[in-house]
């Protein structure tokens, strides 16, 4: 709930902020997505280089490994062949020296020495010989044969395949003193050289190949198949030379799972930031809409409040005051800042009236509140006062709990003046009609202050006779004048009853006895009767009803009644004029009945029979009837009229019991 007090928003503006809100985490997301792609885009190519690096060393390296080797074969054989040339030479030397070199170099597969012509001299092992034609006689064009015969130092030869293997030869010329004597033949087997220089761990990380000149694979290890895209690189093989390379390939490497997972969950993360975005966008959306709608509605519910006469108060329900709107601040006087967090007694209570106005605020708070609403007196900051007619109803809130209590306020300082100045005009009005009653009954009371007066007269001139008669006892005396003394106090209740009767005087409940009220009555108006000849007939119950009324009032009203009642009864035969007062009850109220004889009433008059200055009579004022029902509403009764089954008519009021 909102203070008076509170501003309000601009309805209908739509801040600008909530699309940067949210664009910004989108833009944001998607870069992070973008430098997190590039930096595992770097980290494999970095990845790539340091394995391109490794490859190649590793492949020189391997290069190295062959090429010492074979260089180290030609050194062997180079020595063999000088010990060959030698004279002094031990027997079966090549023998014993070659059987030692083949049984440590697996890769060579025969080494034989040849003489002058090409002619095998000895070779072992004997039985194979790779290059031997169905001749059993050397190629003398054989290309390594002739260079090493020219250069003089030892040659590698091509490699060639036999039986689907390749070779490759190696030629040492042996030279006794400065002749040329043979020549050393060691052929090599590539497979076995291979095998045998190509370690394991080479093989797990590479395939391997021996390519020529042309490319043709003439050896190779691998263990695993290398990926259509994979690393290579390719080193001349010098010796032999002529073209023949080490060509090698790295094996596929298993992409490393966690790089993958990693990526994965980055993209998937991704997808969910954007996804909740896109949620977020429509919740925003939504709540955006709502709190238009709000800004509509409370923008529509403050310009109504506003535009209330009615003054709305909110208190909670230990009677602090959360809320007044402005109609309520003009009726007290007071700022709305002033009235928010009051606690009783709150400052617009009248002081004079503090007890009574805290009863009704606690039956409030008690939900006792009368569901007609009540009546307050306060006090504005001025110092003036107001009348308010206050409804309270329950506030509950948006869970159906019950907050405090919401009190509509209306401002009856008006309508209660208007009121107690037709009150007032009221009882001017009744006072006039009492005098009038008076005047009209001048006669009557005339008659009936001659009875005393002419017997206080008689009296008085009887004791003056015995005075001046001089015949008198004292006690005789005494008599006389006590009952002169009681005739003076007769006159003077009387004249007293005339007195309360027509004096002005606000009206006052009390304790009253129906009974003397209605002889009172009868009292006033009997010479009226007597004059018009009705008979008077009082039909009374020997109880007396427990009463709280205004006697002077009541009396009134029967004397209204009943002359009405003698006046209406003019053109009745003389034996039927009769007037009866009769006092029933039930077990709530007194009915009283004014019955006549008369003249009975017209419908066209029944209608405005209560209205003010309504008469048929020429004479009439026509305020009685109007004067008496609202005595007796005054007294929380009922008047009405009634037709008399005998010709006539009879009034009727009730007066309820006193609690
Ligand atoms: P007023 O007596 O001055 O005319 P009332 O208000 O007392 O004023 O009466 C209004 C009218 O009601 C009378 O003029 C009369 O016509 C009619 N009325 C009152 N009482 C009776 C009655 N008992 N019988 C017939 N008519 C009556």
């Amino acid at each position: 709930m909102n203070s008076a007090g509170t501003s309000t928003r601009t309805p209908g503006a739509t801040p600008a902020w909530s699309s940067w809100y949210l664009t910004m985490p989108k833009l944001a997301v998607g870069l992070l997505v973008v430098l997190l792609v590039a930096l595992l885009w770097l980290l494999q190519d970095n990845e790539k280089e340091e394995q391109r690096a490794t490859l190649i060393a590793d492949v020189l390296w391997l290069e190295q490994s062959f090429r010492f080797h074979l260089e180290n074969n030609a050194e062997q054989l180079q020595q063999l062949a000088l010990d060959l040339g030698r004279e002094d030479r031990p027997e079966k030397l090549f023998d014993t020296r070659t059987r030692h070199l083949i049984r440590t170099n697996p890769e060579l597969v025969q080494v034989a020495w040849l003489d002058n012509d090409g002619v095998t001299r000895e070779a072992l092992p004997s039985h194979i010989s790779p290059r031997r034609g169905a001749t059993g006689e050397r190629d003398r064009s054989e290309d390594g044969f002739e260079l090493a015969r020219k250069l003089g130092k030892p040659v590698f030869s091509r490699t060639y395949v036999s039986q689907d293997e390749a070779f490759f030869e190696l030629y040492v010329p042996l030279y006794r003193g400065n002749q040329l004597a043979g020549m050393l033949v060691a052929t090599h087997a590539l497979n076995n050289l291979v095998s045998q220089m190509v370690p394991w761990w080479f093989v797990e990380k590479y395939r391997l190949q021996i390519i020529d000149d042309d490319g043709k694979v003439l050896s190779s290890k691998s263990k695993l198949d290398p990926g259509p895209a994979s690393l290579s690189h390719q080193v001349l093989l010098d010796p032999p030379g002529y073209g023949l390379a080490l060509h090698a390939t790295a094996n596929r490497v298993a992409t490393s799972t966690a790089q993958n997972l990693i990526m994965t969950l980055i993209i998937l993360l991704a997808g969910a930031v954007f996804w909740s975005l896109w949620a977020i966008r429509g919740l925003m959306r939504h709540r955006l809409a709502a709190e238009q709608a709000l800004r509509t509605e409370h923008a529509f519910r403050k310009a109504m409040e506003d535009s209330l006469t009615v003054g709305m108060r909110a208190r909670d329900r230990r009677g602090r005051i959360t809320y007044v709107n402005p109609a309520f601040c003009e009726l007290t006087g007071y700022d709305a800042s002033e009235l928010i967090d009051a606690q009783p007694p709150y400052p617009y209570w009248d002081p004079a009236l503090l007890e009574r106005t805290r009863e009704l605020h606690d039956r409030v708070l008690d939900g006792l509140a009368p569901a007609e609403g009540f009546e307050i007196r306060g006090r504005r900051k001025d110092g003036s006062y107001f009348d308010a007619l206050v409804y309270e109803a329950p506030l509950i809130d948006a869970d159906g709990k019950h907050t405090g209590w919401m009190g509509s306020v209306l401002d009856i300082t008006e309508r209660k003046r208007a009121e107690e100045l037709a009150r007032q005009h009221q009882e001017k009005l009744q006072a006039t009609s009492r005098l009038v009653a008076m005047g009209e009954m001048a006669s009557t009371l005339a008659h009936e202050l001659n009875q005393p007066l002419a017997a206080i007269s008689s009296y008085n001139a009887g004791c003056l006779n015995r005075l001046e008669s001089g015949n008198y006892q004292p006690d005789e005396l005494r008599g006389v004048l006590e009952k002169l003394g009681v005739q003076a106090q007769r006159a003077g209740r009387i004249i007293r009853r005339v007195h309360d009767f027509v004096r002005k005087r606000e009206p006052k409940l009390a304790e009253c006895d129906l009974a003397e009220v209605v002889d009172d009555a009868i009292g006033f108006i009997e010479h009226l009767a007597q004059q018009r000849g009705v008979r008077i007939e009082r039909e009374l119950p020997g109880w007396r009803p427990p009463l709280l009324a205004d006697q002077v009032m009541i009396e009134q009203v029967l004397l209204n009644l009943m002359r009405n009642a003698i006046e209406a009864m003019g053109e009745t035969p003389p034996e039927r004029r009769r007037l009866t007062v009769r006092v029933t009850q039930n077990e709530r109220e007194v009915e009283v009945r004014v019955i006549d004889n008369g003249s009975g009433i017209a419908d066209a008059v029944m209608e405005r029979l209560f209205t003010p200055f309504f008469s048929t009579k020429e004479d009439g004022m026509g305020m009685g009837l109007n004067i008496c029902r609202s005595i007796i509403e005054f007294h929380k009764g009922r008047l009405w009229v009634e037709a008399n089954p005998l010709g006539g008519s009879v009034f009727v009021f009730t007066l309820p019991f006193s609690p």
